[in-house]
């Protein structure tokens, strides 16, 4: 059975939460196509070639702790270049085509990698209450982040990707868009659920 739920959405929106929690109900695989940018972005701090590094990405590159915020910002100008993107492409429909249901998240799965995936999600939420979300994460591990350091990365990281010219953030026309600011993680995940559940019969 081919089934694809395509999840879009802002950083730390909670579709990475949502997606999972989605994929392990229905016993689907889950893709984080952020993943991706994150590991070109990362292989870029380390002196590589932007586009050389999307098609030479390997699975093993997904592996390392890419969630650090200067990843995020990398990732983020990688995401701009047409050819990085081109050479992601592939990876990511295969993925979705594949026997047994697939999720993917990330900011243009409903609208590009996907455009008839079975449903659409669009995941957000407030800048502030991301930003707050992000902070939380981010200060257990480094002491000298701030608020207003966050919420300046989120805007600019928010910025970049809407404003790109290819595949910029954006709903698609089709999707349900699930505003996380005021639910619990369980409630939005039952709202998603509760979505993609009548399209599977
Ligand atoms: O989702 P995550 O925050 O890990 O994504 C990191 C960056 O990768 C995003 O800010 C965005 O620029 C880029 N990205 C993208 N398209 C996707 C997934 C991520 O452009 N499908």
């Amino acid at each position: 059975m081919i089934f694809t739920v395509a999840i879009d959405g802002p950083a730390a929106a909670g579709k990475g939460t949502i997606s999972k929690a989605v994929a392990a109900h229905f016993g689907f695989a889950h893709l984080d196509t952020g993943l991706l940018y994150r590991a070109v972005g990362a292989k870029v701090l380390a002196g590589a070639d932007a586009i050389q590094a999307a098609r030479d990405l390997t699975a093993a590159d997904l592996a390392g702790d890419l969630r650090a915020a200067n990843v995020a910002q990398a990732a983020s100008k990688v995401a701009v270049i047409p050819e990085v993107r081109a050479a992601l492409l592939a990876f990511q429909q295969d993925f979705a085509a594949r026997d047994g249901g697939a999720v993917l998240d990330g900011r243009d799965i409903g609208t590009v990698i996907c455009p008839d995936a079975d449903v659409k999600l669009f995941i957000t939420a407030s800048a502030e209450i991301r930003a707050e979300r992000r902070f939380l994460e981010f200060s257990a591990k480094d002491d000298t982040t701030t608020r207003a350091k966050v919420l300046a990365d989120v805007i600019a990281r928010d910025t970049r990707d809407s404003e790109r010219a290819l595949a910029p953030l954006k709903p698609a026309d089709n999707a349900l868009t699930i505003d996380t600011s005021e639910l619990s993680i369980a409630d939005a995940i039952q709202a998603a659920i509760g979505h993609i559940a009548p399209s599977l019969g």
